[in-house]
């Protein structure tokens, strides 16, 4: 190749200063780098493509892999990230297992590991969901259980959930059947009382039994652009076998249920082991049965079958959040202003001021955003134009901007 210059490029047809001359072509530099970007962006799909399709057991995180790269993400909740990462990795291994040729188990076949996480709201259910999914490269979909309803009534059939998984694998069906959806709220479709109604329940139990066919596994004529489904529309089928349904709550008084079992399962015959009984945290006791005494019917129970609770978090973990996890909220204010030349620090006591302040008003670690932000607005406001190069966040100007702002707007932002 050598460079010729002011000639026309064989390519985009203009008068370009530096050419280079192959067989019988010549290219400008516009053209190789346009041509480079699109090599690039074919390089990137591929790779992503086979990252799904090649599944292969030596390739896949195994369990303490997919825990550890949680830990980087989501603090504390050791329990609940073990399950899951357990999990997860036999789902996918449950993908190979058609692949697998070992006579032995060739009549075994590997359920589905559908999981249900118990946890109040903000204490990671959907950053662990969400986490998992950025790993592993494959669609996640949120879906929130309340905005359901049964077939035929106002609201969204069960069907516009793999709608939007369809949407974030990009139409693509092969794509999307091997993705993740966390329907977040499933207690919020609990039946009213562990009695199967004798009266309609259409966004409770109806819908729980909607629910039920995409969870085992069948196939789905989806619309394509989610909602209600019309006679006149074209479906998309999809095969809900290999996707891994996540469902999180926070299953408001199970606690009361979970006690009332332990006690009469207890009482009488080891009051030993009563004493050993933690009240303070007892969702870590959480049983199935106790998810159908909130009101989930058994079939929705039997086809979620890894069962995990997250802990409260109390004061150590809100402060961990604020500066541990990769994306931690003050990582990213100092990315921001460091975008600026500003070396943005904080003391710590101005970051145990924000942690009390979270507990004060209630708001857990989704609160910890709110109060950040804060206490950084002005100063969001007024660095880009300054000449500062540095700034640390004393207590006494964390407690200035959160007094002077108003707690209903803290508790309403998050
Ligand atoms: P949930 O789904 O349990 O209601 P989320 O996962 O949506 O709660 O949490 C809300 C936000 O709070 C997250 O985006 C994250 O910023 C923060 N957060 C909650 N729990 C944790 C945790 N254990 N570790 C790190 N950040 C957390």
């Amino acid at each position: 190749m050598s460079k010729r210059n002011g000639e026309k490029c064989s390519f985009c047809g203009e008068q370009k200063k530096q050419m280079f001359q192959g067989e019988g072509a010549l290219i400008c530099m516009d053209c190789i780098e346009a041509g480079h970007k699109m090599v690039q962006q074919i390089i990137a799909e591929q790779a992503q493509t086979q990252q799904i399709d090649e599944l292969s057991l030596d390739k896949l995180p195994k369990p303490e892999d997919i825990k550890n790269f949680l830990d980087q993400f989501v603090i504390g909740q050791d329990d609940a990230k073990r399950y899951l990462s357990v999990a997860v990795y036999n789902h996918y291994k449950r993908l190979l297992q058609k692949q697998g040729s070992d006579p032995i188990y060739k009549d075994v076949e590997i359920e589905k590991s559908n999981i249900i996480m118990v946890g109040s709201t903000g204490t990671g259910k959907t950053l662990m969901a969400r986490t998992i999914a950025k790993m592993l490269s494959v669609p996640f979909t949120i879906v929130d259980a309340t905005v359901l309803t049964e077939a035929g009534y106002v609201g969204e059939d069960v069907e516009s959930l793999l709608a939007r998984l369809l949407q974030e694998a990009d139409y693509d069906v092969a794509k999307a059947e091997k993705g993740i959806v966390f329907i977040d709220e499933i207690d919020k479709i609990a039946r009213k009382g562990d009695n199967p109604s004798i009266t309609r329940d259409v966004s409770g139990e109806g819908v729980q039994q909607g629910l039920l066919k995409l969870l085992e596994g069948s196939v789905v004529n989806v619309p394509p652009q989610g909602g209600r489904k019309h006679p006149e529309q074209e479906f998309i089928r999809v095969n809900t076998q290999n996707i891994l349904f996540i469902c999180g709550g926070a299953f408001d008084g199970i606690e009361r249920k979970i006690a009332q079992r332990l006690n009469t399962q207890v009482v009488g015959f080891d009051a030993q082991q009563k004493q050993q009984i933690d009240q303070k945290n007892l969702l870590q006791y959480i049983a199935p049965q106790d998810l159908k005494s909130f009101g989930l019917i058994p079939e929705i129970i039997g086809r979620l079958p890894i069962l995990t609770y997250l802990q409260p978090l109390d004061r150590i973990a809100l402060r961990r959040i604020l500066t541990e996890p990769k994306n931690a909220i003050t990582k990213q204010y100092q990315k921001l202003l460091a975008m600026d030349g500003v070396a943005l620090t904080f003391a710590d006591e101005a970051l145990d001021y924000i942690v009390d302040k979270a507990i004060e008003y209630k708001v857990g670690a989704r609160g910890l955003r709110s109060l950040v932000e804060t206490v950084m607005m002005d100063f969001m406001f007024s660095i880009p134009s300054g000449n500062k190069s540095e700034l640390h966040i004393t207590q006494a100007i964390a407690r200035d901007r959160i007094e002077k702002a108003d707690q209903l707007h803290i508790q309403n932002a998050i």
